[in-house]
């Protein structure tokens, strides 16, 4: 029965050479943590205090315990929990898989032609090099979808440049069902649909996602060879090769091929960030939602260094509605919940103002552990899908304007007619005759936000529509 070994993934032969093992390291001081990247460790959350998580060898656990790290172990063998509760039918479970994405893609391109494109930016750095045939897949959805309608916002959503963060693709594809699938008879979607241009690009790195699926499921970085075959000095972290402030420091970033933050040999090297990279020059998005895993945060420039933007103040405003159900927690490296990256996603789309505009760059770390099992994938879309409904309504007043709290042009807030109800379930012709005593005659315009004073409950019945002209007669 030789074909059965033949076919036996190459992990089987590593976990029985190297068990990967799930640890919790305290981190005391920043010092700590400069020295766990001097030992090249896998650091797999995003926090900085007061404990990373992280993938190591037992060789590297032996090492850390002689440095003193006070370290915990959370899960003994990553390889065989990976298998028992995330593949637990070979193809991923409740997680897609590369070619189960894609086929989702062209699905929902074939039954709502009239409000998605479906376009191929760019190729993986396999298929770069012919070794493979993965395209990097976007999909826009909009009313007038072949058409670049200036007056509506655009909005970029993008999903899984590192391999491993599995969740990380979810979110996006059910941005794209909810928006897709509820269109015909949700006016919010309707809404959001008509007055935006949204594209979702739900798997940034195919190659590192197909060896997650195919061979390592620690994996992180794309599948550049950097000119080696043994795959421990592979790979560049995407999220690392934008070309803001790249490669501002070494603590950011890596030059060092095994690094799991190496940066690429120059900024946008990699096949796939230049795919982003010629999406976002030629379009004019003003926000984007970047989906990684994990540590339940909100996070937004500077990331490079610890410093405020000018935009602080509604960064922390699009934090709050964010974060107002689910409880992540919003924030910058400034704030001192996260480490240091340069030459990320967030900085550059946000930073680079020379050849695009200032775009507002997040990115949401999804749920609170390494790789959750898949019966938790339904939860984890919940928690985020609605925060990411608000964030493609409020695009409308990003920037110039700050998002208003006054919802009534020329009109004191305390007078409005208020609508207790939820707005948005109401047809137009309700909105039109709704109490508007007490006003002269004359056309208004009523612009109808959020609860951006966040002194009532946010939730998914209060997105209302953001302008709403009303004719008052005698
Ligand atoms: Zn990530």
């Amino acid at each position: 029965m030789v074909f059965l070994f033949v076919g036996m993934p190459s992990f089987v032969f590593a976990t029985e050479v190297e068990r990967k093992i799930l640890v919790e390291i305290e981190i005391g001081k920043i010092s700590d943590f400069i020295r766990l990247q001097e030992m090249n460790i896998d650091i797999v959350s995003r926090q900085l205090t007061p404990k990373v998580q992280a993938i190591v060898s037992r060789r590297e656990l032996e090492r850390l315990g002689e440095q003193d790290f006070k370290i915990h172990i959370l899960i003994e063998n990553l390889i065989k929990r990976f298998k028992e509760e995330i593949d637990t039918d070979g193809n991923l479970g409740k997680y897609h898989t590369y070619s189960e994405m894609v086929e989702e893609l062209h699905k929902a391109a074939a039954m709502y032609p009239h409000i998605t494109q479906l376009v191929d930016i760019g190729d993986s750095w396999e298929k770069w090099k012919g070794i493979a045939d993965r395209d990097i897949w976007a999909i826009k959805i909009s009313d007038n979808p072949y058409i670049e309608e200036e007056e509506e916002p655009d909005v970029l959503i993008v999903g899984c440049h590192h391999a491993r963060e599995l969740i990380s693709v979810e979110i996006p594809l059910a941005i794209i069902r909810v928006l897709t699938s509820r269109y015909s008879f949700d006016p919010r979607i309707k809404y959001l649909v008509n007055n935006r241009e949204i594209w979702v690009v739900p798997m940034l790195n195919p190659d590192g996602h197909v060896y997650v699926e195919e061979v390592y499921p620690m994996w992180r970085k794309n599948r550049n060879t950097n000119g080696y075959t043994d795959p421990a000095y592979q790979g560049v972290d995407l999220n690392r090769n934008y070309s803001f402030q790249w490669g501002y420091d070494d603590i950011g970033s890596s030059p060092y091929p095994w690094s799991q933050i190496y940066r690429g040999l120059a900024p946008f090297s990699e096949p796939e960030t230049q795919a982003i990279k010629q999406l976002v020059e030629t379009h004019n998005f003003v926000v984007s939602l970047s989906y990684h895993s994990y540590g339940n945060l909100f996070l937004f420039p500077w990331g490079y260094i610890d410093e405020d933007t000018e935009d602080h103040a509604i960064f922390e405003r699009l934090g709050q509605i964010y974060c107002h159900n689910n409880g992540y927690v919003y924030g910058n490296a400034k704030d001192g919940v996260i480490y240091n990256t340069n030459g990320d996603m967030n900085d550059w789309i946000y930073g680079e103002q020379e050849v695009k505009n200032k775009c507002f760059g997040i990115t949401i770390e999804v749920g609170d552990c390494f790789q959750p099992p898949s019966s938790e994938v339904p939860k984890l879309i919940q928690e985020n899908l609605v925060p990411a409904l608000w964030m493609i309504f409020l695009a409308r007043w990003l920037p110039p304007t700050p998002i208003p709290d006054i919802r009534v042009n020329g009109w004191v807030p305390y007078e409005v007619p208020v609508h207790q109800g939820p707005l948005f379930y109401l047809e137009s012709y309700e909105v039109f005759s709704m109490p508007v005593s007490g006003l002269p005659a004359g056309t208004y315009t009523l612009y109808f936000g959020v609860d951006t004073v966040m002194d009532g409950d946010v939730t998914w019945d209060s997105l209302y529509y953001d302008n709403v002209v009303v004719n008052v007669t005698e």
